[in-house]
Order: C-alpha cells, then sequence, then structure tokens
C-alpha cells in the first residue's frame, strides 16, 4: 500500500523528495505527489515531513454500487491447456454470479487462444477475455501482472478468484498490491451476498482451529485464491454460448526475468497427488525414506496411485513438497487414501478428509486419524504394509 499525501498539510518543502529511495514522490502544483506503483511503503518520507502530511493511512477508494460487476476467473494453463482448477473455479463462479445477477467471466492469457476459449465457456464463462501475445507462452510475474491489472482498470470486475497453485499465490498478491486492494489467500468455501453483491471468503485460521469468513467491502475487485480439488468441475456443456473479448495491452513493458530454461518437475511414479485415485500416504510413523518403498510398492498395484505424506516426512526430506497433504500442502480426494504412520492433525485431515474411503494403520489405538478413518488397522507399519500388499496382489492375481 501506497503512502499518502494530506495535500492540505503539505508545505511543498520537497524534503521527501529528497529521501524517497525509489523516487515514488514528485512535486505537483506545488505539493507533493506520490507514485502508487513505485511506492514501496518504507516510511522514510513520513519520517523526514516536518508537518506529518504523510502517512500511511489507507486510501479507502469509496465503492460505489455501480463500481465493479462481474465475477472473475483466471484460466491458468500447463501445456497449453487449462489446469483443473480453473474448470473449479469456473463451476463455483457461475453458480455465484447466477445467485448474484452478475456475469461469470474468464481471462485467458496465453501465446495462442486457440480453443481454449470456448472450452471455458463449455465449463460455465458468459465471457472471455483474451489476451494473447508469444511473450505470454510460459507464466510471468512482471508481464502477466501488466496485462491482468490493464484489463481490470479497463472492465472493472467485481470479484477475481485464482486458483492456489504456485503461479497463482504469485500471481494473485501481486495483482492485489497493484490494484490497492484485498486478497483472501487458500479459501475452502465461497458464497456470495445476493443483496450487495460482496463475497463471502471462508477459510482455514488459526493453524486450521478455526474457519474464517472474510469480505474485502472497501475496495474492489474483491479478489481470493481458490485451492485445487476444493470445488467440483462443472460437466462441460459444449452447447453454451457466450461472448469473446480480445483485449491489447498497451505499452507491454520488459520482463525484470528472463526464463533461461524450463524442466519439468517428476514426482515418484510421476502422477500428480491431486490427480490421483488412491494415495498411499506416510508420516513420521513411517520411521524412515527407506519404508516409503513399500508405499510406492502399494501405490504401484493401483492403476492411478500415487505416493504423499505428512508435513513431518516433507520436512524430513523423505517426499518432495509437492507431495504433501495438508492445510500448508495439497488438497486431495482419492477414492482411497491410506493414512500410514499418520496421527491425524487437524492441518494434515484438513487436506484429506473428503477422500471417499481413508484406510488408516497406526501402532497407536487412539491416533485421532482412526476417528476420520472408515477401516483403521492397529499395528506397526512395517509388518502390516508388506501383508497388505501381499493381499492385494493374491487379489489380482486370482
Ligand atoms: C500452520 C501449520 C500448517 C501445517 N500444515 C501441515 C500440512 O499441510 N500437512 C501436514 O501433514 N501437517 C501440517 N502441519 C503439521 C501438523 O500439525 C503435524 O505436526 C503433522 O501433520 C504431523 O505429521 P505426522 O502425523 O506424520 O507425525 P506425528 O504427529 O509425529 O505422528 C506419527 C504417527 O505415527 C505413528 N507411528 C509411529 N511409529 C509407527 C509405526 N511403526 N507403525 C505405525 N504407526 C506408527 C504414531 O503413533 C503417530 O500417530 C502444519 C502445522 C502448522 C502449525
Amino acid at each position: 500500500m501506497a503512502v499518502f499525501v494530506d495535500r492540505e498539510k503539505c508545505i511543498g518543502c520537497e524534503s521527501c523528495v529528497a529521501v524517497c529511495p525509489v523516487g515514488a514522490l514528485s512535486m505537483q502544483d506545488g505539493k507533493a505527489a506520490v507514485d502508487a506503483e513505485q511506492c514501496i511503503s518504507c516510511g522514510a518520507c513520513i519520517n523526514e515531513c516536518p508537518v506529518e502530511a504523510i502517512s500511511r493511512e489507507a486510501v479507502v477508494r469509496e465503492v460505489k454500487n455501480n463500481e465493479g460487476s462481474d465475477l472473475w476467473v483466471m484460466a491458468e494453463l500447463e501445456d497449453s491447456e487449462p489446469v483443473g482448477v480453473t474448470y473449479e473455479l469456473l463451476g463455483v463462479t457461475a453458480e455465484l454470479a447466477k445467485k448474484a445477477g452478475e456475469k461469470c467471466c474468464a481471462v485467458l492469457i496465453a501465446a495462442d487462444a486457440a480453443d481454449i476459449p470456448q472450452k471455458l465457456i463449455a465449463a460455465g464463462a458468459d465471457k472471455v477475455y483474451v489476451i494473447t501475445d508469444s511473450r505470454y507462452a510460459d507464466y510471468n510475474t512482471d508481464l502477466y501482472t501488466d496485462a491482468f491489472c490493464q484489463l481490470a482498470e479497463a472492465y472493472k470486475p467485481n470479484a477475481v478468484l485464482f486458483g492456489a497453485t504456485a503461479d497463482g499465490r504469485d500471481f494473485a498478491p501481486r495483482v492485489a498490491a497493484r490494484l490497492h486492494t484485498g486478497l483472501c489467500a487458500d479459501c475452502t468455501a465461497l458464497d456470495i451476498a445476493a443483496e450487495n453483491n460482496i463475497v463471502e471468503w471462508t477459510r482455514p485460521a488459526l493453524g486450521g482451529n478455526i474457519l474464517a469468513t472474510i469480505l474485502c467491502d472497501e475496495h474492489r475487485p474483491q479478489m481470493g485464491t481458490v485451492r485445487p480439488k476444493v470445488f467440483k468441475a462443472a460437466a462441460a456443456d459444449a452447447s453454451r454460448t457466450g461472448e469473446i473479448i480480445s483485449f491489447t495491452v498497451q505499452d507491454v513493458k520488459a520482463s525484470s526475468v528472463e526464463l533461461l530454461h524450463k524442466e519439468a518437475l517428476t514426482t515418484s511414479g510421476s502422477i500428480k497427488i491431486e490427480d490421483a485415485e488412491v494415495i498411499c500416504s506416510g508420516g513420521r510413523g513411517m520411521g524412515c525414506v527407506d519404508n516409503f518403498k513399500l508405499l510406492e510398492e502399494l501405490a504401484a498395484l493401483f492403476e492411478n496411485g500415487a505416493i504423499a505424506g505428512s508435513r513431518a516426512v516433507v520436512d524430513e526430506g523423505w517426499i518432495g513438497h509437492g507431495q504433501q497433504v495438508g492445510q500448508s500442502g495439497k488438497t486431495v480426494t482419492p477414492k482411497i487414501y491410506f493414512a500410514c504412520g499418520i496421527s491425524g492433525a487437524i492441518q494434515h485431515i484438513s487436506g484429506m478428509n473428503a477422500s471417499d474411503i481413508i484406510i488408516a494403520i497406526n501402532k497407536d489405538a487412539n491416533a485421532p486419524i482412526f476417528k476420520i478413518a472408515q477401516y483403521g488397522i492397529v499395528g506397526d507399519i512395517k509388518e502390516i504394509l508388506p501383508k497388505l500388499i501381499a493381499k492385494i496382489k493374491a487379489y489380482k492375481e486370482a
């Protein structure tokens, strides 16, 4: 948030201009003026001003009833295709838009739009804003932020939803700061108040022990990120029609970052945990990284199986962060979730409790994981897992 100059108090002494380390202050009509894009809110000018004309006070934009309409979803692409969370967000946004009497819109920034706008419309978008340029082939914070913010300034959305993916978590805060609005990160539930179209963003707070519902009622657009797999994607309807609006970005600035090399991250089994139908997940009770071979063997018995784990084992370095399930990892909804040597802390459970079937193996009969598991085996994973693997193998061979 930029600093604020009270022009009534400013005496035009220019001392703030001299002290600003990023050149964000200049004189306009004899008074200091702030370039909000440049300001880093360091406070050097606040300390220097002899008449206390500068403060960090929020410049609260008055939200007029007609300012900001329509709910936007930022479409995220991987290999030139929208990722799953984009469809999930369109599904829930279409419902919210209906309730609010607004349009559900998608924003596509890409090198080539191809048939993606039609896919977004089939998934629930009434309008698709398309920005294309060869420079947008890969996600780039600078270029995408410039493009998105110009579009938002031109069309003034009421709210914008981003996937809480690696790119979305990078992009959304930058956009929110540039547009001087708030951002509710990692939402797990959404609603909208039909009387004033204020979005109700719900997310875990205080270490996951409570769910907080947050409103952004003084700034537009209202913004939030939503975790993949929290909402189900609506079924695609190829008969849907929608408007496709091309937007041209003015004065494209050079990016401060240059992509030199791109390499796909591979995880064990190469199936992403968010896409897996069977997840064999290990916790600290697995004892050591070698014992994860048992989970790999178990996962390999299923067509779409993957291994995952708790934060404890990610911290140990036994698996990668991309395989962490829970509040600060990923939300998963497989058909079967094997929880092996996992105690069942709330932060873990919040990422997997929507699994169809939970099977827990733990040597402590009082472990909280048993409270949410449909099937529980009390025992040592080193004894139980080999037996389970042998049983499933025998069943498959029979
Ligand atoms: C802000 C915040 C965010 C967090 N985010 C996450 C998150 O995203 N994901 C996450 O998982 N955690 C997260 N945590 C950490 C979380 O609170 C727990 O510390 C963590 O989930 C514990 O991991 P665990 O169950 O593997 O280990 P432990 O709690 O140590 O449990 C190990 C379990 O293994 C059992 N066991 C031991 N040996 C054996 C054996 N031989 N055979 C069978 N069972 C055995 C024990 O009985 C015990 O129940 C977060 C915490 C905070 C504060």
